[in-house]
């Protein structure tokens, strides 16, 4: 009998993909022995409908750029080709029907787990997969999970501890807007593909 597959899933808006994501995907990976990890890009973030989020095919290539280096990442278009919002739910749940046997893992930043709370059919994606809550810098990932305890979430969360990164996609996009580097903040790929397309000049 073959092993079931472990496959991690790292969502996120990727406006740009960073070294935060990078280095939380592959100690995820390590850590929960998983097979892959499957870069996901949100189509139209629900949550983040209020600013104006880069074009999906800029997001889409950037996170290409950033991941083809390594054999255990790929990206997948599933989220930028479903008409709509984006639901992580809905995501899950295709996934599961591709890969009815394999244990699917959905990674998560420690600010982002908290939010799981108000996600569309929180309490159904424990049906198609389990957490891993990554530690980023200023949030408490012990408030989180006393948060699910006092709830009683029915979905399985591993917390995971990486080392502190505090890069983020706005901090990117303003040191951009002002003129400045991003050098070291991400793959040399991604930040000349920043340049050369013009991304993040003006609000
Ligand atoms: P923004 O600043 O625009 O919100 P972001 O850097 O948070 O962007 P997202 O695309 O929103 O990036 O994040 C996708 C996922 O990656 C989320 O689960 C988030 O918590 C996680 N993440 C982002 N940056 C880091 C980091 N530096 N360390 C660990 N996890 C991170
Ligand atoms: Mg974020």
């Amino acid at each position: 009998m073959t092993k079931a597959q472990r496959i991690g899933i790292m969502g996120g808006t990727f406006d740009p993909i960073h070294f935060g994501h990078l280095v939380t995907a592959e100690h995820a990976r390590e850590a929960f022995k998983l097979d892959r990890v499957i870069f996901m890009p949100a189509g139209v973030p629900v949550m983040k409908k209020g600013r104006g989020v880069s074009d999906k095919e800029d997001r889409f290539h950037m996170v290409e750029l950033a991941t083809k280096q390594n054999p255990h990442f790929c990206v997948s278009r599933m989220e930028l080709d479903r008409p709509g919002d984006t639901y992580t739910y809905d995501t899950l749940k295709e996934l599961k029907g591709i890969y009815p046997d394999a244990k699917l893992f959905f990674i998560t930043g420690a600010d982002a787990i908290i939010d799981v709370l108000t996600w569309k059919n929180a309490e159904g994606i424990g049906k198609y997969a389990s957490f891993i809550a990554a530690t980023r810098p200023g949030y408490d990932i012990d408030e989180a999970e006393k948060k699910f305890k006092q709830v009683n979430f029915p979905v399985e969360i591993c917390y995971l501890e990486i080392p502190a990164l505090a890069i983020s996609s706005s901090y990117m996009r303003d040191r951009v807007r002002a003129g400045n580097s991003i050098r070291y903040l991400t793959d040399a790929k991604v930040a000349s593909y920043i340049h050369k397309h013009k991304l993040y000049r003006k609000h």
